[in-house]
């Protein structure tokens, strides 16, 4: 009977840690959810802005000056003073 005894408690013991650990991972399962969310969220947002960009690009009147912080050899040398998008960046 001692084992019987035993194997309840250890049984109420695992149970009990198991439902707390149940209600910690469930918690861990919620955070991801939430970085899940707000990943998706920034991708879409990340798409808008391009959509936009390319938008304001068209739109524009363009005014391009040379970039002064862009080196030598970079491949957008000239920036707008207007809408501050590089020359053919949208081409
Ligand atoms: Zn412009």
């Amino acid at each position: 009977m001692a084992s019987t005894t035993e194997t309840l408690d250890d049984y109420q013991v695992v149970n009990g840690d198991s439902s707390e650990c149940d209600v910690i991972k469930l918690k861990i399962t919620t955070e991801w959810q939430k970085i899940r969310v707000s990943e998706n969220q920034i991708n879409i947002s990340n798409n808008e802005i391009i959509k936009l960009q390319k938008q304001l690009y068209r739109t524009c009147e363009h005014n391009f000056k040379r970039d002064s912080s862009a080196m030598s050899d970079d491949l957008f040398k000239y920036k707008c003073t207007k809408c501050s998008l590089y020359k053919n960046h949208y081409n």
